[in-house]
């Protein structure tokens, strides 16, 4: 029993995501950036398309849906509280759903913040979570529909899954992530590490992606709103957590 993961960049700067049960051969796009694209790589490793899993509604997420079901009539989950802006729709899931893709097992679990229904899929056998926009590395998702309240409960979700656990998420703002967390969090050594190996890894032109709980943990300053040196940084020493994200997410959005 094995989960092959097929990791490709497309669009400006998605992750597409192809997922083979091979004991079954069922096959999950993880969201739709580019139906073009997501064709190509399907021919290029034989597999034929049985799922979408869609994280949440913007459309380098579902653009693909439609022309992709056409083509392979394959079965599209998404989230519940997104049903109505999620093209082609067959199976709503929310929080704690299993979803089987052959005999691989994901559980949903909703991480609203970014949008009001995003939900993100954990393969826990296999040591893997499909964040699409919530948790980036070094990073987060803008705060589209919901509060900050929503979004830190959600992070924390992610940052409370296994350490070892691998998040692939849906873009590439690694270095720009990094940047910015340097810019609040400048005495935290793993992430000056972890700066240097990025800036290597993109001036290669390689991916970032997937991080890993562990790692996100140690340098995503929107999981360190807790943080002695961060919230001394900020000026927010003893500040409650979430005060600390919500300033934390605001720089950024300016920065
Ligand atoms: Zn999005
Ligand atoms: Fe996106």
């Amino acid at each position: 029993m094995a989960l092959e993961v097929h990791q490709f960049p497309c669009l400006s700067d998605n992750y597409g995501y192809l997922l083979c049960d091979t004991a079954s051969g069922a096959v999950a796009a993880v969201d739709t950036p580019d139906a073009d694209e997501i064709n190509r790589q399907l021919d290029a490793a034989g597999w034929r398309l049985t799922h979408i899993l869609n994280t949440h509604h913007h459309y380098d997420h579902i653009g693909g849906n439609l022309t992709l079901k056409e083509k392979w009539g394959c079965e599209i989950v998404g989230p519940k509280g997104e049903a109505s802006k999620i093209p082609g729709i067959d199976r709503e899931v929310s929080d704690g759903d299993i979803v089987m893709l052959g005999e691989a097992k994901t559980r949903i679990i909703e991480t609203p913040g970014h949008t009001l229904g995003h939900i993100i899929y954990h393969f826990a056998d296999e040591k893997a979570a499909f964040v699409g926009d919530t948790i980036f590395a070094m990073g987060c998702g803008r705060l589209f529909e919901g509060t900050p309240e929503q979004m830190w409960r959600s992070l924390n979700i992610i940052a409370d899954l296994p350490g070892d656990t691998k998040l692939y998420c849906a873009h590439e703002y690694t270095k720009a992530n990094a940047a910015f967390a340097l810019s609040v969090d400048q005495s935290n050594r793993a992430l000056l590490l972890r700066a240097e190996q990025v800036n290597a890894l993109r001036a290669k032109n390689l991916p970032t992606i997937p991080t890993t709980v562990d790692d996100e943990r140690a340098t995503n300053p929107f999981l360190r709103a807790g943080d002695d040196r961060l919230q001394a940084s900020l000026g927010m020493p003893g500040a409650a957590p979430v005060e600390v994200f919500a300033r934390t997410r605001a720089l950024k959005d300016a920065f």
